[in-house]
């Protein structure tokens, strides 16, 4: 069996919001009157992405006997930070606050959920890092929440979501990547959809399960966006760590890009390095799922072919599940590869981590 070493650091957790009213005291007096108004402290505004009661969203041993998977911080101290030796964990909050019609709306949300989790758990527990929560579909705003947020140092990175309204990628999201950049955040892309359009490319779906196992095209389109509009050309210190993505869609991937970028480059003149070079210097994906092969052998070339054992972060993400075991780790990882995920690469990606 792999276990982390003691002192890593796990890239994704998941506190949950044990419901809206949580937020109330987070709200400033006008946004506090509209949520009451309109009674949204009494709905939960998950976002579908992960129902509660599904086997994906709980690992069955860490499921509480009351209340929303990840939301009781004392099991996810002890399951998550206690059991797996974490020296540093990154809350990623998923919630639908991020993706409501209404920007304004969405960014009031932002702001609370931000606060909610520095006074609720970066405050009770110094392991705990988090990622700035931002509305996905008003970059502007967006920026404005990483601005207000990026002075304390617990704060990370920002979150945003594999499938949103239109690609991430597109100059209209700039913005963000622009704050991050000047705040030296990396961004992290979560599995997720905001469902403005089907998680396939074909239509709408009958299941939970085609939606999940869709999120792999939505990661590789999603890349596809960030590559090819020159998002790391203009910003060339920006980090991407693509989360829960899996990983061996990925040369694949890199495959068809780079071929097909050196037959058609002089529509994208500003990429004059092959996409999976600019993969290999900006992306990091975390190892929580990991879709392993069973052999060292197997494993090392799939690293090879992504550019090498700097790519890959240790993540446990709890309290998610993905089916295959209760190991944070693959058991063909060697030694020195496991020390590499859980502590140097994490802090080679999370330059707060590093100066914390
Ligand atoms: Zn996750």
């Amino acid at each position: 069996m792999a276990v982390p070493p003691h002192g890593a650091i796990d890239c994704d957790i998941h506190p949950a919001l044990p419901n809206t009213a949580a937020l109330l005291p987070y709200l400033d007096p006008y946004w506090r009157e509209h949520v009451l108004l309109r009674g949204l402290d009494r709905d939960n505004l998950e976002t579908g992405n992960y129902p509660p009661g599904s086997p994906l969203t709980c690992r069955p041993d860490w499921r509480p006997q009351r209340g929303l998977p990840g939301s009781d911080p004392g099991l996810l101290r002890a399951q998550a930070l206690d059991a797996f030796g974490a020296r540093f964990a990154i809350c990623n909050v998923l919630h639908g606050a991020p993706i409501l019609f209404s920007e304004d709306l969405s960014a009031a949300l932002c702001r609370a959920i931000n606060d909610w989790v520095a006074a609720e758990w970066l405050d009770r527990d110094p392991r705990l890092r988090a990622s700035i929560v931002v509305p996905l579909h008003g970059p502007e705003l967006a920026a404005a929440e990483i601005e207000r947020r990026a002075a304390d140092p617990r704060f990370v990175q920002v979150l945003l979501w594999a499938m949103a309204e239109i690609p991430l990628g597109r100059r209209t999201n700039w913005p963000i990547y622009r704050a991050c950049a000047r705040h030296g955040l990396p961004v992290g892309i979560h599995a997720g959809s905001s469902f403005r359009n089907p998680p396939t490319s074909l239509g709408w779906g009958s299941y939970h399960l085609e939606d999940y196992v869709a999120q792999a095209q939505g990661f590789a389109g999603t890349l596809n966006s960030l590559v090819t509009e020159g998002v790391f050309v203009e910003f060339p210190d920006l980090t991407v760590v693509l989360l829960e993505s899996g990983v061996t869609w990925l040369p694949g991937w890199m495959w068809r890009a780079d071929k097909t970028w050196r037959a058609m480059r002089a529509e994208v003149p500003w990429n004059t390095v092959a996409p999976s070079e600019q993969v290999r210097a900006h992306v990091r994906l975390t190892a929580q799922p990991f879709d392993a092969p069973p052999t060292r052998a197997q494993l090392e070339r799939i690293l090879a072919e992504i550019g090498g054992d700097h790519m890959l972060l240790h993540a446990t993400d709890y309290p998610h599940w993905q089916f295959d075991g209760a190991d944070a780790l693959p058991d063909c990882l060697p030694e020195a590869l496991i020390r590499k995920i859980a502590v140097d690469n994490p802090m080679a990606t999370y330059p707060r981590l590093a100066r914390a």
